[in-house]
């Protein structure tokens, strides 16, 4: 099988760089739609104005209306042909970061994500995860290229909110859990190919990054300050992670992540992406027969250690039944699930064992923790 890795054509990360916004959009168009939410605008809206107007271009302006929904991709297309737009920069989370990249797509402007929060891995990658105007997620749609620029200011990063932060870590914790999975069960990536060694090699990265910085860096966030730890890690968070899954490849991790959002008791919650996909990854660890319990038992301590949630409890789900997650279950073992990105056959009660196994797990590490 041919090997395949797609990537952003520039990552640039640091300090205080949301102020070379304007340099750095300057070979890519004259006129950037700059799509950005009511809070995000309020932080950055001053430093933004001022880069783009330092490099002579002239700002088409869109407030995002709160779902990566296709009624919001067509609301903010039709506002970048208004504007003449030759560029289309979210600036934002990864709903923001998705709508523009969808219009970039749809309109054939320079594509630029510039992550306010490292919540998840999206902004280096080529697809956008779709939502009903109720927030349950309907798809992803994988785009035929990657964003020309990426640009993550740790600074406005580290003093967003911690709970994003730590979801970040949840999400890319599962990139190379996953991505071994799908790697021997010779699955396609997202790119439509095999993994190379380069994705394999990021992905263990993103992990082994995560495992021995996630704590300090954490611990950083909470106080505002950008340490070579908040550095390393918004690295794994936003670009090894995103390159990870990307060009690795995805498993039962973010099957039950995805699957999660239609729960309406995990809606209740107000769960983010990376939160649920951190439970999937348990509930991946405890299907998969190759996994070192000594291995599993460190990754749920991890998980507990940052704060992201080990048990049905801390998903709004406590006391749940067998019954209550058996559509969840058919739907993992379904056809076109990536629950069969596994190098052996996923059933159903396969996966309601692995999620009440996992549950277990992450109550009886909590009580040592
Ligand atoms: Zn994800």
């Amino acid at each position: 099988m041919k090997k395949v890795l797609i990537a952003p054509r520039k990552y640039v990360q640091g300090r205080g760089v949301l102020g070379e916004l304007g340099q750095y959009l300057k070979p890519l168009g004259r006129k950037p739609l700059v799509l950005w939410d009511p809070v995000v605008k309020q932080i950055v809206e001053s430093t933004v104005r001022q880069s783009l107007h330092g490099a002579g271009l002239e700002m088409v302006e869109a407030e995002f209306a709160g779902e990566a929904s296709a009624a919001e991709r067509t609301r903010v297309g039709a506002l970048a042909v208004q504007g003449q737009a030759d560029v289309a920069v979210g600036i934002g989370g990864g709903k923001v970061l998705d709508v523009a990249k969808a219009v970039a797509v749809d309109q054939q402007l320079a594509m630029v994500t510039c992550p306010t929060i490292a919540s998840n891995d999206s902004p280096t990658s080529a697809a956008s995860v779709w939502y009903d105007e109720n927030h349950s997620f309907i798809n992803f749609e994988c785009w035929p290229a990657n964003p020309d620029l990426v640009l993550v200011d740790t600074q406005v990063v580290a003093n967003g909110p911690v709970r994003a932060f730590v979801a970040g870590m949840g999400d890319a914790l599962s990139t190379w859990v996953e991505a071994e999975a799908a790697f021997k069960s010779r699955a396609a990536n997202i790119a439509g190919g095999a993994p190379t060694m380069a994705a394999m090699a990021i992905a263990r990265l993103c992990f082994e990054t995560l495992m021995e910085y996630g704590l300090d860096a954490r611990r950083d966030v909470e106080l505002h300050v950008v340490t070579p730890a908040v550095e390393k890690v918004v690295e794994a968070n936003v670009l090894l992670s995103g390159l990870g899954f990307e060009s690795g490849g995805l498993a039962t991790a973010h099957m039950i992540g995805n699957l999660l959002s239609n729960v309406p008791e995990c809606q209740e919650q107000g769960l983010m992406h990376g939160e649920k996909v951190a439970f999937g990854v348990i509930t991946q660890l405890c299907l998969d027969d190759e996994m070192d319990a000594d291995e599993k038992a460190d990754i749920v301590d991890f998980e507990i250690e940052i704060g992201l949630p080990v048990t049905f409890e801390e998903l709004n789900l406590k006391g749940v039944t067998r019954e209550r997650l058996q559509e969840l279950a058919e739907a993992c073992a379904g056809p076109g699930s990536l629950c069969h990105n596994h190098p052996f056959p996923v059933t159903a009660a396969d996966i309601l064992d692995a999620l009440f196994a996992a549950d277990a797990l992450g109550r009886q590490r909590r009580t040592f923790a």
